[in-house]
């Protein structure tokens, strides 16, 4: 019997992800990319699989079935990976009260409510002034992005003989073939995993969708040196109105309206704060969050200040020297829905629109969508 064939376009995490599904369901694959590698959002992000932003239901166990191919996968293909799990700090009696009932509601899920004196044993740099405790999760893996979105398609080609074609834009799709100008390439089914390009492929079909863009500025500090692991991932505050899962507490709300007094400049930029730590002992530190179709292409000094005052409040570091800057641009549905999965055409799907969340939902999702 011949073998079904599939070309994906993108060699972001998405792409790979469906990448992956389908090789290991008998497709003979291809991918199609338009860099020499792929340095979209996928290597621009903390690395972070995060299922703990994830509410309960269909989300949670694909962030945890992602969690568990990330794993494997990790193993496999050699890729660096820490399963340092997530501190959420409160240095506020409401932030605390959230994470009171936050860790009632998700007993289920088995995370630790720890007083201020545990929280500091947990991780060296947490300020300790006016610290109430924190929410331990364990679920949270941290990879490097910019190593493992480079690993995989070199792990994909040599096990499964997945071809990897880059340097090419594909330009248009028609039935069920991909023109990259004069080329052209042929398939039974074609995924179109483009990420922020609207522009190229499909763009009639963007612009009806409820879609836009999103771009996040991002920092980088020096290694922190020998016997400085930062642990778990650790973010305060800001994050619990970041992240839908923290909605369902009774008093999130009250919290959220003291915030927006407390934090207007943070809310304007929409900044909460988060900080890993990747295998060279860097730290990964942001982020921001700004909408439109056509974001600006600089990086404002003014936000990445409020991002390190903010960090400054709940973490201190030996080495606070930025050694990069940059920004990400995402994908992002703007009704609420956590993705976008359309059929344009008999044999095209488009995957696109997981926002925040694709590190963290890509590959449980894929699963999901070729089986
Ligand atoms: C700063 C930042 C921090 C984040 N932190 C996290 C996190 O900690 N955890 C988490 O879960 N998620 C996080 N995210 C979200 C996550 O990074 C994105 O959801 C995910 O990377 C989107 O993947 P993608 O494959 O859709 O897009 P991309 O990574 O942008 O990949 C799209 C690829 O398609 C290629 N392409 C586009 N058009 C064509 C074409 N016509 N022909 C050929 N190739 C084409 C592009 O070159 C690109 O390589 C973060 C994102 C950012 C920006």
């Amino acid at each position: 019997m011949m073998k079904k064939s599939a070309i994906v376009i993108g060699a972001g995490i998405v792409g790979l992800a469906v990448a992956r599904a389908l090789t290991i369901r008998g497709y003979a694959v291809t991918v199609i990319e338009k860099s020499s590698k792929s340095v979209g959002a996928s290597i621009r992000n903390f690395g972070m699989v995060l299922p703990i932003a994830q509410p309960d239901g269909i989300l949670f166990e694909r962030a945890m079935n992602s969690r568990r191919i990330w794993k494997s996968l990790c193993v496999d293909a050699k890729i660096w990976h820490d399963e340092v799990g997530s501190l959420q700090l409160a240095y506020a009696d409401d932030e605390w009260q959230v994470l009171s009932e936050l860790a009632e509601l998700y007993k289920h899920r088995g995370y630790t409510l720890l007083n201020s004196k545990q929280t500091c044993s947990t991780s060296y740099p947490i300020v300790s002034h006016m610290l109430q405790g924190s929410l331990l999760s364990k679920d949270e893996i941290i990879v490097d992005p910019r190593e493992a979105i480079s690993k995989i398609p070199e792990f994909l080609s040599e096990r499964y003989s997945v071809k990897f074609i880059w340097n090419t834009t594909a330009t248009s799709i028609i039935r069920d073939t991909v023109f990259a100008g004069t080329k052209s390439y042929s398939a039974d089914e074609i995924f179109v995993c483009s990420g922020s390009d609207f522009e190229t492929l499909f763009p009639e079909e963007f612009a009806n969708q409820n879609i836009t863009k999103c771009k996040l500025q991002m920092m980088r500090m020096a290694a922190q040196g020998e016997n400085t692991r930062l642990g778990p991932m650790l973010c305060a505050g800001l994050s619990l109105i970041n992240y839908n899962s923290f909605s369902v507490a009774p008093t999130h709300s009250k919290l959220k309206a003291r915030l927006h007094v407390d934090f207007p400049e943070y809310i304007k930029w929409g900044i909460h704060v988060m900080v890993s730590q990747n295998q060279s002992g860097e730290l990964t530190v942001g982020d921001s969050h700004e909408y439109g179709l056509t974001p600006d292409p600089w990086d404002k000094a003014l936000v990445n200040d409020l991002i390190l005052k903010y960090l400054n409040n709940f973490a201190q570091f030996k080495n606070e020297k930025i050694i990069e800057t940059w920004n990400g641009v995402y994908s992002k549905m703007k009704s609420g829905e956590t993705e976008l999965v359309i059929r344009p055409e008999d044999a095209v799907t488009i995957v696109n629109g997981l926002g925040g969340a694709g590190m963290t939902l890509s590959f449980g999702l894929a699963e999901e969508i070729v089986s």
